[in-house]
């Protein structure tokens, strides 16, 4: 029968609940789903990344079908896949010649461009409902920034509690504070319980997956051994419960804390799950305050951990949708040194870069400091191109996509924006990193040595930072105490400073 709208399901629209299909009739109207090499391609992919969007998506068709929808599903070997969005969307009108093609809009820009084509390229009406699994609508947002000197993320994350409801009384916050942050920054012991996230034992269907993805793209970063994130809602929801009942309660003491060997801690690693639509946010929120009421987890943590959701995950959204297409080449530091290759290979003797990088291979997944303060930082300090810098992070992460990467990345991480996104940038030395972690006490250098042979290379890299980007940052009040510092110091233990910091970017 021909279909009256033909619905097009991209990869991170994994949900029963998406626009597109609430207002859909399954008598009358047809869902297309397509694996595309294109968007494969786009950037080095971890191939843990590419299985999990391929085997939610195939999941999430035989979960549609399953609810009484037909599904048109591409695959990727399938041999008259043209490999594109645009190909394959052209190809079902031509099969299926619905009235209409309906979107859930797309949540790249580079997506939204090519639904933008559609309608004059295939000659048919095509309408794009918002995307409601967020709380604060691309035009809200506008509307917020409209007129606002600074975008700071703390007064739009009051707004989305107020909107919200969670952890307030009436209009007061619970606790009698928005932010319990001060509260968060303990470093951890080994003598702790780690809880560890489930791993989910591949099915056929995913078992498939992780074959079609070696064969076609075994030159892709990282491992594709060891695969097991959960890739059906029932595996994600086991997750979210996992970590509510046994890391959510100690979520914000160590929040900014690393461990060799302990690659989570006690982070959710519900990102790609929320990303794609296996979880909604606001559930995932409700659960966690939930916990709170019932006694089971402390205020710090879980309005820690709602901040991430409904404050920073809305607002680099917002941020991401009001400054592109301009955004993506933003280079305020004017940062043009290539991306080192132990970025890949995580053969370096710096043990902190080897252990955020050696698991990213390992596993797709680092926590937020290991990507702020670990690898952000070196790149920020080293003067890494920050294109390349955010393509890194959008290949090798199972979460990446770029509206919640490429802010991140860009302005949190590399300040390429120009203080957009952060008050000052995100550049810190050996000592906060030796103060967080246990990677200091493992490493061929030493974080209390400024210069030398076993000095370690951030120290350096640190002064160097400011002292090069002065023109550019010296003007910011929160680093007027630190540039002080600076010019206190003697003119030949700066010149000290200066030239190790060469040699080293020399050897790069
Ligand atoms: P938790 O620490 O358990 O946090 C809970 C949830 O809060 C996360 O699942 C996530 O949904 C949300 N969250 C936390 N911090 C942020 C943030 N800064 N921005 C948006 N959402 C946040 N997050 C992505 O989802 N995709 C990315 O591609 C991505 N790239 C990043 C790149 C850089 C350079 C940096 C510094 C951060 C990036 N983040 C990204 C944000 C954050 O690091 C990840 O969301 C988090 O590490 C995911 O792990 P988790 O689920 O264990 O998070
Ligand atoms: Fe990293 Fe320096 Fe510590 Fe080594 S000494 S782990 S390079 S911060």
């Amino acid at each position: 029968m021909k279909p009256r709208n033909l619905l097009v399901i991209f990869g991170d629209q994994l949900s029963m609940d998406m626009a597109s299909l609430k207002a859909a009739d399954p008598a009358q109207d047809h869902v297309l789903m397509v694996e595309v090499a294109a968007e494969a391609e786009t950037v080095n992919h971890h191939k843990q990344k590419l299985v999990f969007f391929f085997a939610a998506m195939r999941h999430f068709r035989d979960e549609l079908r399953a609810a009484g929808w037909s599904v048109d599903y591409v695959t990727l070997d399938a041999p008259e896949n043209t490999g594109t969005f645009e190909g394959e969307i052209a190809r079902a009108v031509e099969r299926l010649s619905p009235d209409r093609l309906v979107f859930t809009a797309p949540s790249e820009w580079r997506v939204e461009r090519m639904v933008g084509t559609l309608e004059n390229a295939l000659d048919i009406p095509v309408k794009t409902l918002e995307d409601t699994r967020f709380l604060c609508g691309r035009n809200e947002f506008a509307a917020w920034a409209e007129g606002r000197r600074g975008l700071r993320m703390e007064y739009f994350y009051r707004e989305m509690r107020r909107k919200t409801g969670l952890l307030m009384n009436d209009d007061k916050p619970e606790g009698g504070r928005w932010n319990f942050d001060a509260e968060n920054r303990k470093p951890a012991g080994t003598d702790l319980f780690m809880p560890r996230p489930p791993r989910i034992k591949p099915d056929q269907t995913t078992a498939d997956v992780i074959t079609m993805v070696g064969e076609t793209f075994d030159t892709h970063c990282g491992k594709l051994k060891g695969f097991g994130y959960a890739v059906t809602r029932a595996d994600a929801e086991k997750c979210l419960d996992y970590f509510i009942s046994h890391a959510l309660p100690l979520f914000g003491d160590y929040q900014d804390a690393m461990l060799t060997g302990e690659p989570y801690l006690y982070h959710s690693v519900l990102s790609p799950y929320i990303n794609v639509g296996l979880l909604d946010p606001l559930d995932v929120c409700r659960r966690a305050e939930e916990a709170y009421k019932k006694g089971r987890a402390p205020l710090n943590a879980v309005e820690g951990f709602i901040r991430q959701i409904i404050g920073w995950r809305e607002y680099v959204r917002g941020i991401y949708w009001l400054k592109m297409p301009d955004y993506v080449d933003a280079n305020h530091l004017e940062a043009k040194r290539p991306l080192p290759d132990f970025y890949w290979t995580a053969e370096t003797e710096m043990a902190c870069l080897k252990a955020a990088i050696g698991q990213t291979m390992e596993l797709a997944y680092a926590h937020h400091i290991q990507r702020l303060m670990i690898t952000g930082n070196f790149a920020l300090l080293a003067g890494i191109n920050p294109k390349e810098v955010h393509e890194w992070y959008l290949g090798v992460y199972v979460d990446a996509l770029e509206w919640v990467e490429l802010p991140n990345t860009l302005g949190m991480s590399q300040f390429a924006d120009g203080g957009l996104l952060g008050s000052k940038p995100y550049a810190a030395s050996a000592n906060y990193i030796n103060k967080m972690s246990d990677y200091c006490s493992g490493c061929r250098f030493r974080a209390d040595r400024k210069v030398g042979e076993d000095a370690c290379p951030f120290n350096a890299l640190y002064w160097h930072f400011l002292d090069r980007n002065r023109d550019r940052i010296g003007s910011n009040a929160r680093l007027r105490n630190t540039y002080s510092t600076w010019d206190r110091m003697h003119a030949d233990t700066r010149a000290d400073y200066l030239a190790a910091a060469e040699r080293f970017l020399a050897s790069l």
